[in-house]
């Protein structure tokens, strides 16, 4: 049954908050962890079943360095099985950084008066997509601050301004969201512009630390924000992202808070969330915080591998926030997703803006700057095959029907063909010839991974990109 906005306050029990702190914490400090326990719990999640808040106690409780090492080994081992070696490429682009919140840890927070203001125009907008698509990006997330320009209208408008970009071969295939939590409408709204997921962070998921860093502006609503997506599924957006941004309260509270709407989602809606995204503080303007909850880099690759075991089948994603080195280690633990070639100043793709860097018009500061092109070519040498693929999205495999991911088959029927594809056309476009040539070869060796039924197909198809043709999937 569907619900109309007036009526959801009182009638629709999916809305109410879902996050019970007590409970949480309860099963945190009463759930013990042994050697036993983690491996059967390691056992369930390679049989490839969701972990329950329990479950994923136990593993955030390990403490022997050996169990750690067996959670991050079930972790690479359930990321092969699922996903097999495929990691998809997109870049983020900030369309706009006015904002009426005042989250404590944000430079774009409306205290920061030295924030250098800017909305993207239409033409900026073309440019800066264009600069993309010269790059080789065929995915991008945009990300916008939450003011009352940035109406639903507008972030659709921008979307679809987006869509409309195509440069030589280039074409952007996919536009996911990073906004503000909007109300039905609004989502509808967004939805038909044709967008892929649509991601709200909680930040944190605990109500009381929630205050102490959004003490003004509508971001201040803990309830508003954590029942976004639910408003989302109820407008037809069903793929939507979660996440959490790591440094603002317990880590083991938020990999639980995480795993709990996951849950929420999956019953309400037949579908858990496309991707969880695990963000941690970064430098920035004006950052008004104290280091009480920021996350080692041990723990945040123990619970990165954490979150691969309890929840399957669902994307993982990692930014240029971590540097290179955490990033080449934390790949193997279960990510799916990351962004190769951000920059995150507004207008800096085309250099609308000249391009050294300043906070002042940066959210915070990325620690991984290297090319699309450059994080291609180590992906191919650590024999990840990089990936630009759309065709799920685009042939209506989202939300409940994404669960097919978990047919036996899938990867090798759908994901690494249409990598392989998708890596051909950056090939052919956009590479140089020794990373054209690793490439190539990297698509050869992956042949003998794909569905044999399939294979002659792929081959054709393959040749077809050789000859000129693009945006070929399965
Ligand atoms: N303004 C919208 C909002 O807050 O939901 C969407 C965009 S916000 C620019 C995207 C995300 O960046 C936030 O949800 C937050 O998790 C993250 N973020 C903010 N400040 C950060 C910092 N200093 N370091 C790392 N990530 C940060
Ligand atoms: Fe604004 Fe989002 Fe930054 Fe908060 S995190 S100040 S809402 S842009």
């Amino acid at each position: 049954m569907k619900f109309t906005p007036e009526k959801l306050s009182i009638r629709d029990e999916r809305m109410k908050p879902f996050i019970d702190p007590d409970e949480i914490w309860n099963i945190i400090n009463n759930t013990t962890s042994d050697r036993e326990k983690v491996r059967s719990v390691i056992a369930k999640s390679l049989d490839k079943q969701r972990l329950t808040l329990e479950e994923t106690a136990v593993l955030v409780n390990a403490s022997d360095p050996e169990l750690i090492e067996e959670i991050k080994e079930g972790a690479r081992e359930l990321k092969k099985r699922v996903y097999g070696n495929r990691i998809v490429l997109f870049a983020p682009l900030y369309v706009g950084n006015y904002c009426s919140n005042n989250c404590s840890y944000c430079g774009f927070r409306s205290g920061n008066t030295e924030a250098q203001r800017m909305t993207l125009s239409d033409e900026e907008i073309v440019r800066e997509v264009a600069a993309l698509e010269d790059n080789g990006q065929k995915r991008l997330i945009l990300v916008y601050g939450e003011h009352r320009d940035y109406s639903p209208e507008f972030i659709a408008h921008t979307a679809r301004t987006v869509y409309s970009v195509k440069k030589g071969n280039g074409e952007i295939r996919r536009v996911n969201i990073n906004a503000a939590p909007l109300d039905i409408e609004g989502f509808r709204t967004v939805g038909k512009s044709g967008i892929g997921t649509y991601q709200i962070f909680q930040e944190t998921y605990h109500p009381e630390a929630y205050k102490w860093y959004h003490l003004s502006g509508k971001k201040a609503d803990y309830e508003w924000r954590l029942t976004g997506l639910d408003r989302a599924q109820e407008a037809g957006i069903d793929d939507v992202g979660i996440g959490v941004l790591f440094g603002l309260y317990d880590w083991r509270f938020e990999v639980l808070g995480l795993v709990r709407h996951t849950n929420h989602l999956e019953a309400c809606y037949n579908v858990g969330p496309h991707t969880i995204s695990f963000p941690r503080i970064k430098d920035a303007a004006a950052l008004d915080l104290d280091d009480r909850y920021q996350v080692s880099d041990d723990d945040f690759k123990k619970l990165v591998a954490i979150l691969r075991l309890a929840v399957p089948y669902t994307g993982l994603i990692l930014t240029a926030r971590e540097d290179h080195d955490v990033r080449r280690e934390v790949i193997q633990y279960g990510v799916s997703q990351i962004d190769g070639g951000t920059k995150i100043e507004l207008g800096s793709y085309s250099d609308i803006k000249n391009n050294d860097q300043n906070l002042n018009r940066e959210q915070f500061r990325i620690s991984d700057e290297r090319s699309l092109a450059e994080v291609i070519d180590e992906l191919l040498d650590d024999d990840f095959l990089p990936s630009f693929c759309t065709a799920c999205y685009r042939l209506g495999r989202t939300g409940e029907h994404f669960m097919e991911f978990s047919v036996p088959g899938f990867i090798k029927r759908y994901c690494s063909p249409n990598a392989a594809l998708t890596l051909a056309e950056y090939i052919e476009d956009y590479a140089g010839p020794e990373l054209a040539e690793k490439g190539w070869k990297a698509i050869e060796r992956n042949l003998a991974t794909i569905d044999e039924k399939i294979v002659g197909d792929l081959k054709d198809r393959l040749q077809r990109i050789r000859n000129g043709e693009r945006d070929l999937y399965f």
